[in-house]
């Protein structure tokens, strides 16, 4: 499955703000606290950025948060335009409601692409049937668990010793390790600082 090489450090220095790519690591050691500069040896005493470049950089900040491709993203946005919602807030929500992101938001994985991992393996089910694409949309009403089996695994062991802080339209038990999409997501639910307006002029240009 193609994904995003960048390395993920360097990919928040470009974007100037804290993407979380790296799970526990961003709360602990972040390198961008130590160095939040652009990349490159050209990094400094750049010009003036145009209008062009500020929704480029936000549509690459959300791209790269959710870590997801190009090609993919535009079709997000080609979606969200054809729906009777808000364009961005439309987009939004349907990166907040794939299943990685789900799985990343119940605290099963410190981070989308560690959840991205856990669903491509097989180890989730929706509804009680597995779902291994990431890309899927939960809906409201769905259960999510860990596969039954898949349960005892070292990187799920963890999970039982705590309890999930998830957003308020989701749900995640500790101890059955499974979880519901108790509602659909809204704008105050994205916790990334994101001008989504930016996104849709960039691709409406
Ligand atoms: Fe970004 Fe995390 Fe690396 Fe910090 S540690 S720069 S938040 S990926």
């Amino acid at each position: 499955m193609a994904r995003i090489t960048d390395p993920d450090c360097k990919q928040c220095r470009r974007e100037g703000c804290k993407l979380f790519l790296k799970g526990e690591r961003c709360l602990t050691k972040c390198s961008f606290d130590k160095r939040p500069t652009i990349p490159g040896v050209h990094a400094t005493g750049r010009k003036k950025v145009s209008e062009y470049g500020i929704q480029l950089r936000e549509k690459q900040k959300v791209r790269r948060a959710y870590g997801i491709l190009e090609k993919q993203f535009r079709n997000y946005y080609e979606k969200a335009a054809a729906s009777k919602e808000r364009t961005g807030w439309a987009m939004l929500k349907m990166l907040e409601l794939r299943l990685d992101n789900v799985v990343y938001r119940m605290q099963i994985a410190s981070s989308r692409s560690e959840a991205r991992q856990i669903v491509t393996h097989g180890h989730i089910t929706v509804n009680g049937k597995k779902v291994n694409i990431p890309s899927y949309q939960v809906k409201v009403g769905d259960v999510i668990a860990i596969k039954e089996g898949k349960q005892k695994l070292e990187m799920f062991a963890s999970l039982k010793e705590g309890k999930a802080v998830t957003p308020k339209w989701l749900e995640f038990n500790t101890e059955s390790l499974t979880g519901k999409v108790l509602a659909l997501p809204e704008r105050e639910d994205i916790d990334l600082n994101i001008q989504e307006h930016l996104i849709v002029e960039y691709y409406s240009r």
